[in-house]
């Protein structure tokens, strides 16, 4: 089958060509995933619809308003990597781009696509979990946002009717002293697909943590939090955790499956290793300054 591209010029427009024909149309952002798909046979899809000539500016938007940093969905993985704002916001954001496939992906990448695209290994979706980011989509009836824990539903899955757009990412900025990180341990280069990668969030109050949230991807069909962990380090001070302890606590707390990076049985080692360097580092942090 051959595939046309249609280049709209409204939001609008796109919308009503998907909920026209939606097994016939797909939207492309910078066609990175979509487009091996596409090559290998596992997708046919008569027409793509590009978003690129739409001017609306909240698409390419990258801001701070109120309390969250605001990406637009055509943002690129770059812009959003350079963008100052996110570099004083949000370093564990900046961090894990950094390690997210290669320069010349992230220059076309879009924060739309990377989010839809749903592959179980994706370093995103752990991150914005433990950040309680919400996608922002535009639908038949409108504008409306949808929590990361809704969204990454599945394997290649997210909670998306056909017709949906997503226009953007809002991710609550961190309270002070909030310790944030990804963690993404790989087989030979740093921006490999993750064996395993891990997100913390630990707020703190009084020197202890307080509401943790921990994510995990690339063991699962779909990145997701680990309750138990989390309840686990509630209340914990630096003094008195125990990162060899949580980190088996979370290889037990998951179902691994085997896949081309990695058995279950290495990928629990590694999640309880990573999960133990995650909350040292922080101990450090919290005890010391990071020094
Ligand atoms: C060589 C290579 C290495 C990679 N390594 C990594 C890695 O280490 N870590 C990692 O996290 N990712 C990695 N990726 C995946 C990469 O992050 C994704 O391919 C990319 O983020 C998808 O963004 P895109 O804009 O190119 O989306 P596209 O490929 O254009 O689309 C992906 C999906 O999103 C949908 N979509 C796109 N825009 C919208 C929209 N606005 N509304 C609704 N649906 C939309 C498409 O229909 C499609 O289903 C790698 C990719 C490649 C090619």
């Amino acid at each position: 089958m051959t595939t046309g591209l249609l280049e709209v010029g409204s939001l609008a427009q796109a919308r009503d060509l998907l909920a026209a024909d939606p097994d016939a149309t797909r939207i492309i952002g910078g066609g990175t995933g979509l487009m091996l798909m596409l090559k290998a046979g596992l997708l046919s899809v008569p027409t793509l619809v590009s978003l690129r000539k739409v001017t609306d500016p909240a698409l390419r938007e990258i801001e701070v308003r109120g309390d969250r940093l605001v990406l637009g969905g055509l943002c690129t993985l770059s812009d959003v990597l350079d963008h100052p704002v996110v570099r004083r916001e949000l370093p564990a954001l900046v961090a894990a781009l950094r390690r997210l496939s290669s320069v010349r992906t992230r220059n076309v990448a879009t924060v739309a696509g990377c989010l839809v695209h749903g592959d179980p290994h994706m370093d995103l979706p752990p991150l914005l979990l433990t950040l309680e980011a919400e996608v922002v989509v535009l639908g038949l009836h409108g504008e409306r946002r949808i929590t990361c824990a809704e969204f990454f539903v599945g394997y290649y899955e997210v909670a998306l009717a056909p017709e949906d757009i997503v226009i953007g990412l809002e991710i609550p900025l961190l309270r002070a002293g909030t310790f944030a990180t990804y963690r993404k341990f790989t087989g030979a280069l740093a921006e490999d697909w993750a064996v395993v990668g891990v997100a913390l969030c630990l707020p703190q109050e009084a020197g202890r943590i307080t509401r943790p949230a921990v994510a995990v991807c690339a063991v699962e069909s779909a990145a997701r939090r680990l309750p138990e962990v989390e309840r686990a380090l509630d209340g914990v001070t630096a003094a008195d955790v125990d990162p060899d302890g949580i980190g088996e606590l979370a290889a037990s707390a998951v179902e691994p499956a085997d896949d081309h990076l990695g058995s279950a049985w290495y990928k629990r080692r590694v999640l309880s290793a990573e999960v133990a360097r995650g909350l040292r580092a922080w101990a450090r942090e919290a005890q010391h300054g990071g020094k």
